[in-house]
């Protein structure tokens, strides 16, 4: 693909997948435009905190120059990790050392803002959610979004999360529930206000596990802890477990009876939760092995193509690596078909390989004899 490539690329979703796709496409003179359904860069949280790889989150970053400008946000002791059980009992206690700089931490907020601060001006079209697309042939595809836009691309990128709107165009796959829900609370300024949960959490994070639920917390920056109060129930369970999840109050004690028995420390973290919003989140998957057959013109990147549970770490960093992958693969091909061909196999093939690791972290994590298998689980993932 030639310098300065007149290609109209149409990227479907500003999330880390698609920010990456187009830094990376302007950096070799490429011009795509982002369609993002949300209103503005701040009309939402962002969450938690990314451990980000060597071999993926870190080398997208490094590929894409912001790597010594995440350095400055990143925070390398986060990567400490402390494993429990419901009584408290600690299983694993790991700190890192102070010139162990392999594995920083980010706030997905700041790795948001690093990424979108790169685009050029004007690059993401806030607020346009794509409706529908249909092919007009010849690898071209029509996009109309929901505020009355329309706009004809050559390439679509389908970087639109887990319900991706491009993803039908490829392949008939639909997510599928993980058997898991997680909620997600906050504590703000924990060091002052909360001091012991401060220090029940370290620098890090903490995994408390036992009966098929869950306790997660991580440290983010600035003083705040995010909460992840997790459970193995069916699908349906938000609604019929009859806790009001917009009532603080009440869904403090709703939650705070399914941890009846749990160490007093522990459930200490839903008792002092801050009152915003009880964010649910049930986890979906899509097929492990989920692949389709090459069409022109359009292809997808991140979760839009192998969404999986949050249990081993991956799909945000999976997300940026294709989102590099991509673009090495239409600079190297005259052939843009070829080119989407060669970057789809050998996501596929990534992908799956995180998808099993991340299955079987989740099927020991929210587990009956959990936290028994976790340490060996944990131990393999970071090899
Ligand atoms: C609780 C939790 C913790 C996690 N922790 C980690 C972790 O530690 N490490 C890790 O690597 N991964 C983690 N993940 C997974 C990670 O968040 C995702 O894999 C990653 O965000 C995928 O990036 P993406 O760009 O593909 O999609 P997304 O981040 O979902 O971005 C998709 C974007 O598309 C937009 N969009 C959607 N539909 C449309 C539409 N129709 N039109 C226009 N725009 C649209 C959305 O608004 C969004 O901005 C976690 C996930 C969860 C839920």
């Amino acid at each position: 693909m030639p310098e300065n490539s007149t290609l109209r690329i149409a990227i479907i979703g500003g999330g880390l997948g698609g920010l990456t796709l187009a830094r990376m496409l302007q950096l070799h003179g490429i011009h795509p435009v982002i369609y993002e359904r949300e209103p503005s860069a701040s009309s939402r949280p962002q969450g938690g905190t990314l451990d980000l790889h060597v071999e993926s989150g870190q080398h997208a970053l490094q590929q894409a120059g912001l790597f010594s400008q995440f350095l400055d946000v990143a925070r390398c002791e986060a990567e400490d990790f402390r494993l429990l059980d419901k009584n408290g009992a600690v299983y694993m206690d790991e700190v890192t050392s102070p010139d162990d700089t392999a594995h920083p931490e980010i706030d997905r907020g700041a790795l948001r803002d690093l990424l979108l601060n790169s685009l050029q001006p004007g690059t993401i079209r806030w607020g346009h959610r794509l409706q529908t697309i249909i092919s007009l042939g010849g690898g071209q595809h029509k996009l109309y979004f929901e505020n009355g836009h329309t706009d004809i691309a050559d390439l679509v990128v389908g970087a639109d999360g887990a319900w991706s709107r491009v993803r039908p165009l490829v392949s008939d796959a639909i997510p599928t529930y993980a058997g898991v829900t997680m909620l997600e609370i906050c504590i703000k300024d924990v060091d002052h206000k909360h001091p012991s949960i401060s220090r029940l959490i370290g620098r890090g994070s903490m995994f408390a596990l036992s009966e098929n639920k869950g306790l997660l917390a991580q440290r983010n920056g600035e003083g705040n802890i995010l909460i992840y109060p997790t459970f193995r129930v069916p699908e349906d369970w938000l609604h019929v477990c009859g806790i009001p999840f917009d009532q603080p109050n009440l869904a403090r004690s709703g939650l705070l009876k399914l941890f009846a028995g749990w160490n007093h420390e522990l459930t200490d973290l839903i008792r002092h939760c801050d009152d915003n919003t009880f964010l649910t989140r049930p986890l979906y998957t899509l097929p492990i092995d989920h692949s389709w057959s090459t069409r022109s013109g359009v292809t997808l990147l991140g979760d839009a193509a192998h969404l999986m549970t949050p249990f081993a770490g991956k799909g945000a960093n999976l997300a940026m690596l294709d989102a590099v992958e991509l673009v090495h693969a239409i600079r190297q091909s005259n052939d843009l078909i070829r080119a989407i061909s060669s970057y789809e196999q050998a996501m596929y093939e990534r992908a799956a390989a995180a998808a099993k690791e991340t299955a079987d972290s989740l099927a020991v994590c929210i587990a009956p004899d959990a936290p028994h298998r976790v340490i060996e689980t944990i131990t393999r993932l970071r090899q």
